[in-house]
């Protein structure tokens, strides 16, 4: 038997790259560490596990330390000797260094032992392709361990649920997905020469070569890509990605020169938007599990908002409003953004896309705010297109996504010193903890103030975007040969 284990999270790495399996096993340092954005998703993960639980009721836990796989499969074997249990959670096994803890295991047959894997999914649809490695994993060693597995199912949210008054039904919001006619014995069979291929990966003394590509991003972006791609060249990054010929052409110079490239239209499309004007930044929620009546899971709920407005002398005012988290806060927010917005008539600048379709919804959500909130939709102006069409700095990294943006074209901004919020994972997980109640009133005063802090800091960085694109409108001399036009 190989000296390496595997477990069920290590056989769909070695599924998706054998290199990544390899560095997973003996580099783990190399890989990116979690972001906050990971870990909120994890956390969700959690949560959705906890709550599938509820399902079965009667069902029994197996509890036994991470680390400690030996001690949970003893007890698992505990447990399943008991036939009065139902369904046992967190049920571990191990079949010749093959490691797997099932979220559910399901005893469908007190007299006749027979058993179900119910695998949780905090997703709303059933990503089968994406999905079947794991559960022939798991009936792979369960089988292996001498148990009749007669049904796998997927246990994983309903989008359309929407919660009612008072507690959440658990079981109207989940579904369940019987997979079982997906793992024929062609699929066992190809789990078995898996998992020996794994072996032999895993006893190799040096990581195999894989040229980094698309498939390094599903079905989960792979922690080594940084590490996997340190030597290449800027170009590299450029050459693959997904920008028409001509836009290419620009970026490999950019990238060669250093200098930023600006487009003679930019003066003109910038001068479509002059002071007064309105900078605005909308944050919301998407719980996996909903957090008020009437909501869906994954719905986006505003609850914040910034907004600078930069006045035609110059002058910069800040408004804000962060609501309470102790009910639904799409109307106070709404109505409180009106309010301010009604004081003139002028464009409101945003970046992307993300704050008309929040506004829309809320229109759509709230009768009585309806006109006044597409009037709202009406006057924003967004920023992304502008700099698309005109702009390109070297470290923009091929990327017009905000995060390289704004400190590429305001670099002084920077939000490193702020620790609780730093970034809208961060404030959306903050949120989250004022909802819940999970805090004491005196961290909640310091949460919200950081909160308020970042989101100051994303709207006025906003503003310094379009100073700095003001400035640069005035040195377009570079161009880039007579087909110099951007996508
Ligand atoms: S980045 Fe790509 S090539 Fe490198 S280990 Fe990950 S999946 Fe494999």
């Amino acid at each position: 038997m190989s000296k390496y284990a595997l477990s069920k999270s290590n056989y769909i790495s070695g599924l998706q790259c054998e290199r990544r399996l390899w560095l997973d096993t003996h580099r783990p340092a190399e890989a990116l560490p979690t972001g906050d954005a990971q870990q909120h998703i994890f956390r969700m993960g959690t949560e959705v596990g906890e709550a599938a639980q509820r399902l079965f009721p009667d069902g029994v836990r197996v509890h036994a330390p991470a680390s400690e796989h030996w001690l949970a499969v003893e007890k698992t074997r505990e447990l399943i000797a008991d036939r009065s249990i139902p369904a046992i959670f967190g049920a571990a096994f191990e079949f010749e260094g093959v490691r797997v803890c099932v979220d559910i295991l399901e005893r469908i047959d007190a007299e006749w032992p027979r058993f179900g894997i119910r695998d949780v999914k905090s997703s709303t649809c059933v990503k089968t392709a994406q999905y079947i490695p794991g559960l022939a994993i798991q009936k792979w060693v369960l089988e292996n361990c001498g148990l009749s597995i007669v049904s796998t199912e997927l246990v994983h949210l309903d989008a359309d649920f929407v919660r009612g008054a008072g507690e959440i039904i658990w079981p109207a919001l989940f579904r369940r997905a019987e997979l079982i006619d997906r793992l024929a014995d062609a699929e066992m069979k190809a789990v078995g020469a898996n998992v020996e291929g794994m072996r032999k990966t895993l006893a190799m003394p040096a990581p195999p070569e894989r040229e980094p590509a698309d498939f390094c991003k599903r079905p989960r972006p792979c922690p080594f890509w940084n590490s996997c791609t340190a030597d290449k060249p800027g170009r590299w990054f450029i050459e693959r990605g997904g920008a028409k010929e001509e836009r290419k052409a620009i970026m490999l110079e950019v990238t060669e020169t250093q200098e930023p490239w600006v487009s003679e239209s930019l003066e003109e499309d910038l001068d479509a938007l002059q002071a007064p004007f309105w900078a605005l930044g909308l944050r919301a929620i998407g719980a996996s599990i909903p957090l008020f009546e009437g909501t869906r899971p994954y719905q986006p709920i505003p609850f914040q908002w910034s907004l600078h407005r930069l006045s035609s002398d110059g002058t910069l005012q800040h408004f804000q409003f962060l609501a309470s988290g102790r009910n639904d806060p799409r109307d106070e927010i709404s109505s409180a953004l009106v309010r301010t917005l009604e004081q003139d008539a002028s464009p409101i600048l945003v970046y992307s896309g993300y704050e008309k379709r929040r506004l829309k919804e809320m229109a759509a959500a709230l009768p009585h705010l309806e006109s006044s909130l597409l009037a709202i939709v009406g006057r924003l102006v967004d920023l992304l297109p502008i700099v698309r069409r005109n702009v390109y700095h070297p470290d923009f990294l091929g990327s017009y996504s905000i995060q390289y943006v704004a400190p590429a074209l305001s670099p002084p901004l920077t939000y490193t010193d702020m620790v609780d919020v730093s970034n809208g994972t961060t404030a959306t997980a903050a949120f989250a903890r004022l909802v819940e109640r999970e805090i004491s009133p005196d961290d909640e005063v310091k949460l919200r103030d950081a909160m308020a802090e970042y989101s100051e800091r994303d709207t006025r960085s906003l503003i310094d975007m379009y100073r700095s694109l003001r400035a640069l409108a005035g040195r377009h001399e570079r161009a880039l040969g007579e087909s110099d036009t951007p996508e």
